[in-house]
């Protein structure tokens, strides 16, 4: 039996069957990840006793009957900017690289007390910024359904951890579609919550009126089991919304059909929207499946939404501009010594920062600038509520949105060498991110010659995660 082929709840099974240790389960993904993750290369970092020691753990709880949870001993990979206390956190960052973290964030801690295993540090776009994985400053992961391509970004690491076998699931953050394009390329579900159903505590600020972490796994039921363990208030992280969570799991189970469900179509992401041949063909799939399983499909605008990758670059590069000011080397990191205060400073930075990041921070630093301020950030503001606007009207006509995740399939290392280009990745994912609202990436098909997944997306208003989930196992199945 193939341990690693399996789902969090299919292991659980097993666990609770005694068809296997947790010790089993976790050497088993240690020795995939020393197979295949040379090629690979999803893992900055893997502690590989911690992890054994911790499924030890887990095992003589379960052998006393006092599992934490049916997942007690589980290993779940991390991306490297959501930290794990004594673990690096690098951001995939030469500025952050000697940083070791001296707390969990709160998505680690809570993952923890149902008896997770923390798994390493996965690779990622250098601060999140990137849409390939190829900005992070030490490795370039490859889409382990085509070495010679990319796995997307900037979660990128979690994406190929996932569907590389090396951990039954994985953390991921979510800015602009980080989460969601990855679990496309590479053919694995990706669930970017509402803004504040997942503590950011902990998580390295790139835009913080627009990061979510969320969870990268095999299947629907397993994005509500890692989202229940996950959400909920808390007193470090003043956006966390107090509202009742949990049964995220129970729902996607119990997601079997779409009957009286109004699926929106959003006209402006079909037509003249640059799909591929390939993506158009799945996404006809995805529209006969929806009939199929008794939903009806229903036409909708958003209007502003065809301003949200302008939108996007003015607040998440203001955002960041503010943000990174703190990596000075100063009280950590790694600095760069000048001759004086100021000559340190732009060292630190200048040789610590990547080209992307640089490039973020001057524009940022531009549209906050007095002068330019009313014209750009100001503006822009203006522009994302019209954006969220566009969502609350065509939720007034149907239940659930379907779109494409991207305009194409994985593309090859290098393919991508414009800045602007590469955002344009993004397009059907960075709206959902300026609204605030919940949305996942499920595979939709497969390219007929390239053999590469193509995801479809799910969206739902601010809160629904239950009924999008639901929707999204009944499109599953
Ligand atoms: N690709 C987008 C960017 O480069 C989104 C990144 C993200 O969601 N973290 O900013």
């Amino acid at each position: 039996m193939d341990i690693t082929a399996k789902t969090l709840h299919g292991l659980a099974d097993g666990l609770a069957k005694k068809e296997f240790s947790a010790s089993e389960v976790v050497k088993a993904y240690i020795a995939k990840v020393d197979k295949d993750d040379a090629n690979i290369k999803a893992f900055l970092k893997l502690d590989r006793e911690k992890a054994l020691s911790a499924a030890a753990a887990a095992d003589e709880r379960r052998a006393q009957g006092k599992e934490l949870s049916p997942y007690d001993g589980l290993p779940v990979g991390i991306k490297d900017c959501i930290v794990t206390q004594g673990e690096t956190c690098s951001c995939a960052s030469k500025l952050l690289e000697p940083v070791v973290s001296p707390y969990d964030s709160t998505a680690v801690a809570r993952l923890k007390a149902q008896g997770i295993i923390p798994f390493g540090r996965l690779n990622m776009d250098e601060f999140a910024m990137g849409s390939s994985c190829e900005n992070s400053a030490f490795q370039k992961t490859a889409n382990p359904r085509d070495l010679s391509r990319v796995p997307g970004g900037s979660s990128g690491g979690s994406a190929a951890c996932v569907a590389a076998d090396f951990a039954p699931a994985a953390l991921g953050s979510d800015t602009g579609g980080s989460i969601r394009q990855p679990a496309g390329f590479c053919g694995i579900v990706g669930l970017k919550p509402t803004y504040g159903r997942v503590s950011r505590y902990g998580l390295v600020a790139f835009a913080s009126s627009l990061d979510q972490i969320g969870p990268m796994t095999n299947d629907v039921e397993d994005a509500g089991i890692i989202l229940d363990m996950i959400c909920g208030k808390d007193k470090m992280d003043s956006t966390s919304l107090p509202v009742a969570a949990g049964g995220f799991a129970e729902a996607a189970r119990n997601g079997k059909d779409l009957k009286g469900i109004k699926v929106g179509l959003p006209k402006e992401y079909f037509t003249g929207s640059g799909l591929t041949p390939e993506v158009e063909r799945v996404m006809e799939e995805a529209k006969a499946k929806v009939k199929a399983l008794g939903g009806e499909l229903v036409e909708v605008s958003l209007p502003h939404t065809k301003y949200a990758v302008a939108v996007y670059y003015i607040i998440a590069t203001a955002e960041a501009s503010a943000n990174l000011a703190r990596f000075d080397g100063m009280r950590y990191g790694a600095r760069k010594e000048g001759r004086d205060l100021v000559e340190t400073y732009f060292k630190t930075r200048g040789e610590g920062f990547g080209a992307e990041v640089r490039r973020r921070i001057l524009l940022g630093t531009y549209v906050l600038s007095s002068g330019y301020y009313d014209a750009y950030y100001l503006r822009a503001q203006k522009v994302r509520t019209l954006i969220r606007r566009d969502f609350e009207e065509a939720y007034k006509q149907c239940d659930v949105m379907l779109t494409p995740v991207t305009p194409a399939p994985a593309f090859k290392f290098g393919e991508k060498s414009d800045p602007l280009q590469m955002y344009l990745s993004d397009i059907f994912t960075i709206a959902l991110n300026l609204s605030g609202n919940c949305g996942i990436s499920i595979p939709g098909g497969v390219c007929k010659e390239t053999g590469m997944p193509v995801g479809i997306q799910l969206l739902a208003p601010a809160l629904e995660e239950a009924k999008l989930l639901a929707y999204a196992n009944a499109m599953q199945r």
